[in-house]
């Protein structure tokens, strides 16, 4: 009966977000439908980030050190711009995997396995530019609410045939479940990609980075991933147009880096 009314209670708070618009996207304006409340969405990011700390080493010193100044900037960026009010956190894990993620809410780990592709600082503020665009666009929570939309289908059916035994029926009722559904090993859509990209530019352009880096950061991670197993890939799929996008992003990126104020590029 709970899981009826609860089924109910979301169609119709999915039909009036659907009806009313819903939320916008910063910068490219692309309206979502996002039902997980933003303090949901904090707390699971805050749980997941608990587990990888403890399955991984922070680093610190200078590599750290840098890490966090590049990623304060773009943050602060970002909080200028969009409004973006998280609970920001970096750290830099040893990890020979060449990959970075942040988990909604404003927590993020760059591995260490990235520092020898990114090269400089403008190759990591294009990654951990691109990391902190996912947060802001809550990229997470849209997936989630599509996942529990999709959902509903398999609960109608485990409704539907209440005389199965208990064990199969819970098991049915447990893909509702978010814990796994919220692994940050997901791999984005091309969309989110691709919003992730165009953002992220921006936010490093407007923390004075030099956006014409971008292309060329993306070149080396697909030379990296031709080496080894493509791990930023694998979570991030992009199409092959990325470069290609990113290259025309650039003059927009650049006149925000100018109306930031920032002292022009050689
Ligand atoms: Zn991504």
């Amino acid at each position: 009966m709970f899981e009826i009314l609860a089924a109910i209670g979301f169609a119709i708070s999915f039909a009036w977000a659907w009806l009313t618009g819903g939320d916008e996207v910063p910068l490219t304006e692309r309206s979502q439908v996002i039902l997980i409340d933003s303090g949901e969405e904090s707390a699971l990011g805050a749980r997941a980030f608990e587990e990888v700390l403890s399955r991984h080493r922070a680093l610190e010193g200078d590599g750290a050190d840098a890490v966090r100044e590049i990623a304060a900037r773009i943050v602060k960026a970002a909080e200028e711009s969009f409004g973006a009010d998280y609970d920001w956190r970096t750290e830099l894990l040893q990890d020979d995997a060449a990959n970075a993620f942040a988990l909604p809410g404003g927590n993020i780990a760059v591995l260490s396995g990235l520092l020898p592709v990114a090269q400089n600082a403008d190759g990591l503020a294009t990654v951990i530019g691109h990391e902190v665009a996912h947060v802001i666009a809550r990229h997470s929570a849209e997936r989630l609410t599509q996942q529990r939309i999709a959902d509903l289908g398999r609960l109608a059916v485990a409704v539907a045939l209440g005389d199965m035994d208990p064990g199969t029926r819970q098991a049915v009722i447990g893909a509702l479940g978010i814990g796994t559904q919220f692994g940050i090993l997901m791999p984005f859509s091309r969309v989110h990609e691709s919003e992730a990209d165009r953002i992220g530019l921006v936010l490093m352009a407007q923390a004075c980075f030099d956006p014409r880096e971008a292309p060329e950061l993306w070149r080396r991670m697909a030379r990296a991933a031709g080496d080894g197993p493509p791990e930023f890939m694998s979570t991030h799929p992009a199409p092959q147009s990325r470069i290609e996008n990113l290259t025309g992003w650039i003059d927009e990126a650049l006149q925000a880096r100018e109306a930031a104020g920032c002292p022009p590029l050689s």
